[in-house]
Parts: C-alpha cells; structure tokens; sequence
C-alpha cells in the first residue's frame, strides 16, 4: 500500500509503498478515506528539536483520519466490517490508575499513533479495537478528519460551563478557531480570540468568534471593554503555547476565573505567581482527548456546529508537499488529504 514515510532523520516525508498491517487479537484494520494533517506532523516533516527527541524513522506518520473499517483482527466482537471509523490516537495500558479511574489522557504509558507506531497517512491502519470510534454516518467526512483536533478543542472548552460565560481564547491555530465554534455552540455569551496572524484570525471570525484581535497591533482591552466586559473574562483557553499570550490572559481574567492550558510552550515559561494567587485563578492543563470527548464532537456537528470554515486546502495525498506547504505557510486551516481513488 502507499504510505507516508518518515525514512530518515531529517526533514521532508516519501511516499513509499509498504505492507498492509496484519490485524493481530483485537485490533482493527481501517481503510483510510480522508487524512488531516495536524501540527504534530509539520513538527515530524519539519524535523524540528522536538521531532528529533521522539521519532524513530522509518515509521508512517498521520493520526487525524476517517475510514472504514476492512478487517477485523482475533477475538474483536461488536464491530463489522464496513462501519465509517475514526481512532482516538492514544493507545493506552489499561491498567494504570488514570486508565482505571476513566483518565485514560493521563495513562502514563501512552502509545501514539503516528508518533510512537504507525499511524494513517496510509491506505490503511491498523488499531486496537478499544481504539475504534464509530461515527454517524450522516457527519461529513472532510470534517470528521480532523476529528482528533476537534477533540482536543472540545476537552479544553468543556472542562468548564460555558453557559454565559465570556471566553478568551489566546491562540487562532486550527484548535483555537474550532474552540470558538464549541464556546458559542455551548453557550458563552463572548468569545473573543487573539493571535498575531490576521488570516487565521478571520477564520476565527467565520467560525462564530464575537472579536478577533491581532495583539501585535491592537489593544485587547478595549475590545474587551467594547464587547460589555466589566470585570475580565470568566474563562481562558490558552491555545496557543505562547509565554506572551499566557500573560496576557491572567492580565484580563476576571477574579476567580478559570484557564484550561492546552497550547504547548517550546521552552520554559516564567510565571505571574502573584497574579494567579490574588485574582484566585484555577489552572487546569489538558493533555489529548476524553473518550467521551469523541460522542459530544458526533452530536454536536449533528446539533448544527459547522467546522467547514476551518478547512481551507485540499489535496490528494499524492500532493502531500502541497499540504505540508500550506501548513508551513501560516496561511491556513485544516488541511484535508484525500485516499480514496
Ligand atoms: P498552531 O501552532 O497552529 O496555532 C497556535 C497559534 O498561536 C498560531 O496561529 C500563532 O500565530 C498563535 N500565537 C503565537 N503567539 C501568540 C500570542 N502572543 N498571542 C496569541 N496567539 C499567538 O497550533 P494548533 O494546532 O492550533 O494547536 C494549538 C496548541 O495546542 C499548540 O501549541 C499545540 O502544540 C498544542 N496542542 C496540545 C495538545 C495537548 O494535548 N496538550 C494537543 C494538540 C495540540
Ligand atoms: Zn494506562
């Protein structure tokens, strides 16, 4: 089959042919139909610091897909082959304490799909059957790609009630700009968003964003001040793994708020520890997805959440150079690859 191969420790990708995994006792072998390509993979590509920390070529890489499932490994019951399947992309041990207490983003001893095993820019995959999520199949298949992304949108806003809540979101990447589609489809009275990259910042706006504000020109608190705001923002998502943003963000909360950390610093960041303690904020970090994460996604794109303005490329996966370009570019979404056909 076609692959997407990391062959060398270096930068680039080849597509190479390889074999068709083997589905061993209870694991699933999925036939890919559409890819997306997350930020973990430009990292690979790239061959940036932290690629070369945890990637061990050859090893196909890719965890954001959708598909079908082909063939069903030894001992697998309650699924059929033909069922559209995604894969939560963390293969956990199932016998650690976070794995027992339903934590399972916490297992210490998580194998990545695509990161630590083979993973989807492939014509097939191969997972294990506690892995599998079995989508609608009335969701459209661009958007469930990037599904895994969703999830990572949707465990940092969901941790909290949104309900009428004014949100701030530091950080206009593909995660940032669906987490203001999940803020408003939840409920939140204002999401305002910032990052320093205006493209990114209007495909915030499309996706529901009340303000979009570029902090390397303009002043957030007078849109916060514009949008009806007295006393700060009641919920952060920190989304963009930027010392600056973070900062900001404890400047603008209101007392008592609440800030989920997703976005991951490239280096250590110093920290406004009096800030934190005298505003009486409450920081919670978010690593992955729930599982349960994977049902509210389904319901909430059948409940009328539109992802589509976050895809702005699409390729066959024989263009993949063209994808990883436009990723590189800044000026970009989600970028979709195509496997069918
Ligand atoms: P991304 O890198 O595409 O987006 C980050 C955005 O932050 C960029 O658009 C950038 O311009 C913006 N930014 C930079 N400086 C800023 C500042 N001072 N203020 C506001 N915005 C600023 O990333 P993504 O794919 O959308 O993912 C978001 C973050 O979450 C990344 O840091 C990623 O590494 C991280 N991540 C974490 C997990 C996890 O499990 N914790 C999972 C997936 C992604
Ligand atoms: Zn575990």
């Amino acid at each position: 089959m076609d692959a997407l191969v990391k062959t060398t420790a270096g930068a680039g990708l080849e597509l190479r042919q390889v074999s068709v995994p083997e589905p061993g006792p209870g694991e699933v072998l999925i036939k890919v139909h559409k890819t997306a390509i997350c930020g973990t993979d430009v990292h690979i590509y790239n061959w940036d610091p932290w690629a070369q920390l945890h990637i061990k070529p050859p090893m196909t890489i890719g965890h954001e897909y959708v598909g079908e499932i082909f063939a069903l490994g030894a001992g697998v019951t309650g699924l059929e082959v033909g069922q559209r399947v995604s894969g939560e992309g963390h293969i956990t041990c199932g016998h650690c304490r976070n794995c027992h207490n339903g934590n399972i983003q916490w297992c210490k001893n998580t194998s990545g799909v695509g990161v630590d095993r083979d993973g989807a820019f492939a014509e097939y995959v191969c997972i294990p059957a506690s892995n599998v999520i079995l989508i609608p199949q009335n969701l459209p298949e661009d958007v469930v790609a990037f599904f895994d992304a969703v999830g990572n949108a949707a465990h940092t806003a969901l941790i909290w009630n949104l309900v009428g809540e004014d949100v701030l979101i530091t950080g206009a990447g593909p995660i940032g700009m669906i987490a203001a589609g999940i803020c408003k489809y939840a409920g939140a009275r204002r999401v305002v968003i910032t990052d320093v990259n205006d493209y990114r910042l209007e495909l915030a706006r499309r996706m529901g964003a009340d303000a979009a504000v570029n902090v390397a020109r303009d002043d957030l608190t007078e849109t916060m001040h514009k949008q009806g705001l007295v006393e700060g923002f009641d919920i952060g998502l920190e989304m963009s793994g930027s010392g600056a943003a973070l900062h900001q963000m404890i400047d603008v909360m209101r007392n008592g708020g609440k800030i989920s950390l997703l976005g991951i610093a490239n280096q250590p960041v110093p920290m406004d520890m009096n800030g934190i303690i005298c505003k009486g904020l409450t920081l919670q970090g978010i690593y992955g997805r729930k599982m349960d994460n994977w049902h509210q996604m389904s319901y909430m794109v059948q409940g009328g959440l539109d992802l589509s303005p976050v895809i702005t490329h699409r390729f066959h996966y024989t263009q993949f150079q063209e994808g990883f370009d436009a990723m590189n570019s800044g000026k970009s979404g989600k970028v979709i690859l195509d496997w069918t056909g």
